[in-house]
Formats: C-alpha cells, structure tokens, sequence
C-alpha cells in the first residue's frame, strides 16, 4: 500500500492553506471572541453559543451529522464524515471551553479580543484549545474543498468540561460507546517539545493519594507530666513517613514496583536524543543537586518511574516560642504518580497495608484516599504513534521527539480504558505561551505547520489498516 499524502496533493493542500490564511484566521478570531468559560456560571450562555459557533463552523467544513449535544452539564460537539470506506476511523477529541482570565489587568489586550502582535495570535483559548481544535476543523475543510474526500474517516467529539475536569465525559463516552467507535483517539491539546520542534507523546503518569491521620492521646498532654511516657503522634507519623522510601529514592512500599513496565531500549534511546540538560534545571529549580532513582537519567525519573511523594503534614505546636506539649493528633497528605501498568486501587491498597505494618504502638491510624487517574500509554512502536511522528518531520524538517509526559490527563486514561483504542496526542502548543494565565498566545508559525501536519497525518493514518491500528 503506497503510504502518505502524494506530492500534488500536498501542495494543493498547502496553496489552500496559504490562500485562505488570512479568512482562517478571521474565522478563528470569531470563536475567540466567545467568553466560553466553563467554571463561571455567568458564562452559561456564552458556552451554549461557542458550541453551536463551533458546530456551525463544522458543517461548513462538510462535516455531517453536526449535533450541539446535552449532557448534564455544559454540551459536547460531534460531528463525523464516515465516506471512506474500508479505511480507519479517527475520533478527534479537543474542548472549546477556557479558564477563567483573571487577573484582567495583567492582560496587555483584552483576553476576548483577539489580536496578532510578532505572529503570535493574542486571546484566552488561543493555544488551548481553540486555536488547536480550529485547525482540525480546517483541514479538514481543505481536503473536502481540493481533494473532494478524505482519506480516512473522522468523529469528531469537542467537549466543553476540560477545564473543569471533564466531569460528564465519562458517561458521555459511556452512553455513546457505538457512536464513538474508532479506531485511534487523536487529541490535540499539548505541546511541542519546544520551538520548532516536535513531539509526540505517548504516555501520561497516572496518580492516586492518601491522607494519613494519626490519633494518640485523645488530648493535648503536658509533656512535663507525660512526656515519655505515652506514644507522641507526630513521631508515630513521621516514623510512618521515614518507612515510604530509603535514602536513595527507591519507594519500599511491597509491591510497588510489581507492575512497572520496563523501559525499552528504543525509549532510553528516544530520551536521550532529546539532549536534556540536566545543568540547566538545577539553575531553573534553584538546587545543587537533583535527587531521585538511582540508574534513571532525569526525565526517566520523571517520565517512566513511579513516585511517591509526602506533600504536606500538619500537628502540633508551630507558634511562637516553645510549647511543651504532646500533640494528640498528626496528619499527612501523601500522592503517588503512577506509570503503566500500575493500578490505582491497587497501590492504595498496598499503601494501606504498609501503613498498617508501620504503624508505631499507642495511636490509631485512619488513611482515607482521594480522586484516583490511571496511567495511560500507547506503545512506543505503535504504528499510530510512528505515523505522526512521520508527518511532524516531514512538515519541521526535523526529527520528532517521542515523549511521555509526567502527569496526568485524566479524561486521555478514560478513552483509553472505555473505548481501549490508541491515543495520540498531537500538540502544537509551546510551554511558555501562558495558557491559563494572562495573555495567552499561539505562535501562528506552528498554527501554519501544524495544519500541514494534521492534513499530513490523516493520509498516512489511511496508509494504516484497522488491524495495524488494534492496541
Ligand atoms: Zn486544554
């Protein structure tokens, strides 16, 4: 099977693109303007009309079965075009809803008056997501404007909860399990590996976490006239504390490690070429030294290895002077990120465990867990992965970096395990464009590449069989 996009085709592709450049980015300067901020309640409206904005833009475009629909809260946008027949399915998933924008007054512009100032498009959701998902929309649009089909066929699902943690997604992917079925999840939402150059992640960390409370005395006591004599809570919990990992990093929790995929090769390889400085972050941090597992180079650490880290603890006196007192109750709040194919449920119920094993005499430990995120990969090889990092290249001219990244997206954990289909996450945000903060911004170079890119990709996604596809 001959695989890509052909040269005509190409530029065909790219002409449309650098015609219409300007209406797109009028077009794009629409959506913006819409204040679709999910949290407020006073944005209720304004969701309801980037929606239907959004969908209104998708039919134009030739996308069919274009609804603007219910869930329990703000709605979700679908569309598709299944005339490819034979070919893969892409469900596209990104959101129109943004954060909230204040501090107004840190905004050099108006955040919902869009403005280009040194190529960068100026608004609230232009890097996220907006500016991300128009592109999608876009080339989409140019295929069926020049080409007169698409090579595979596309689902698209913008939901309008990501930025407030995606709450009745879930069940919409649930409830829509058929009208949502695939063969690859494309999400375009992240970023960059940096200016000019491309990534491809593939894996997240997931996370879960415990709070620890110890209870020893069922007061305060005088040390003068106890001390020594009845267990101290906070020594109880610090002693719980020491026992989570020795000196070294290494987490000795049993079992912890059971279910940690191992790294292959390829990935250590991948990294690698990726030249991190590690000099570089010590300044950027402010430490003298890094600190973690022994034998991982530091974006291992942080990519591929699990962690568990003590986040806060409270108890006692912390006053003024000295107190001479026996605290009766200590606490601590402990998160672990997780990697494939780590469980969460699983790790609490070890941490459990441990905690009960360490438990020093005369306290009482209560443990009570948080909110819980699976971690979440695409293999490395997989041929959905290699694809896009193909037509990154092929539009920066330079190789693609495969990545992983250290923390968590939830709702990519839940397409993953509802639908079990690969995901492929497909940024083309940079880091330092300000996205939840005042004066976001999104480079227009990577605006113009990148729907090169995604026009790219969907050709060489038709090169690929739904059996190449299969996780
Ligand atoms: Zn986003």
């Amino acid at each position: 099977m001959k695989r890509g996009i052909l040269v005509s085709q190409f530029s065909t592709l790219e002409n449309y693109f650098t015609e219409k450049r300007e209406a797109h980015l009028e077009e794009l300067k629409q959506f913006l303007r819409i204040p679709s901020i999910s949290s407020l309640s006073e944005h209720k409206e304004d969701m309801q009309k980037g929606a239907q904005w959004l969908a209104d833009s998708l039919s134009k475009a030739g996308l069919e079965n274009v609804i603007v629909d219910k869930t329990s809260g703000h709605p979700v946008v679908y569309a598709d075009w299944l005339h490819a027949e034979g070919k893969p399915t892409m469900l596209i998933y990104g959101h129109y809803d943004v954060q909230p924008v204040d501090p107004l007054n840190l905004w050099e512009t108006e955040p919902f008056e869009p403005q280009v100032r040194d190529n960068k498009l100026y608004a609230r959701g232009s890097s996220d997501d907006k500016g991300q998902v128009f592109m999608h929309v876009k080339a989409i649009e140019a295929l069926l404007q020049t080409v007169g089909t698409l090579p595979v066929n596309v689902k698209l699902l913008i939901e309008g909860e990501e930025e407030v943690g995606s709450p009745n997604l879930e069940e919409y992917i649930e409830n829509n399990k058929e009208k949502l079925a695939a063969d690859v999840i494309v999400i375009s939402d992240t970023g960059l590996q940096g200016p000019g150059q491309p990534a491809v992640c593939y894996g997240l960390r997931g996370l879960c976490g415990v709070q620890i409370d110890v209870k020893g005395a069922k007061s305060d006591l005088h040390s003068g006239l106890y001390g020594g004599g009845v267990q101290n809570s906070i020594h109880a919990l610090v002693s719980i504390l020491d026992s989570f990992r020795d000196a070294e990093g290494t987490i000795e929790v049993e079992g912890f490690y059971d279910n940690v995929r191992p790294l292959l090769e390829e990935e250590q390889e991948a990294y690698k070429a990726l030249g991190f400085d590690e000099e570089e972050l010590k300044k950027e941090v402010g430490v003298n030294e890094l600190f973690g597992e022994k034998g991982y180079s530091h974006l291992e650490r942080v990519w591929v290895r699990p962690t568990l880290e003590i986040n806060g603890v409270f108890g006692g006196f912390s006053g003024e002077g000295i107190k001479t007192v026996l605290p009766s109750e200590a606490g601590a709040k402990i998160t672990c990120r997780l990697v494939p194919d780590q469980d969460p449920d699983e790790i609490v119920t070890k941490l459990r465990a441990h905690i009960e094993k360490n438990k020093p005499v005369g306290v009482t430990v209560t443990v009570t867990e948080f909110d819980k995120g699976k971690p979440f990969i695409t293999p490395f090889d997989h041929p959905a992965i290699q694809a896009a990092g193909r037509s990154y290249e092929k539009v920066y001219n330079v190789p693609t970096a495969y990545t992983r990244g250290g923390g968590s997206i939830p709702i990519v954990a839940a397409f993953d395990e509802i639908l079990g289909l690969p995901v492929v996450l497909m940024g083309f945000g940079l880091s330092t464009e300000n996205f939840h903060a005042p004066n976001e911004h999104f480079h227009l170079e990577n605006f113009d590449q990148g729907l090169r890119v995604i026009g790219d990709y969907y050709y060489e996604l038709a090169g690929l069989s739904k059996e190449d596809l299969k996780k």
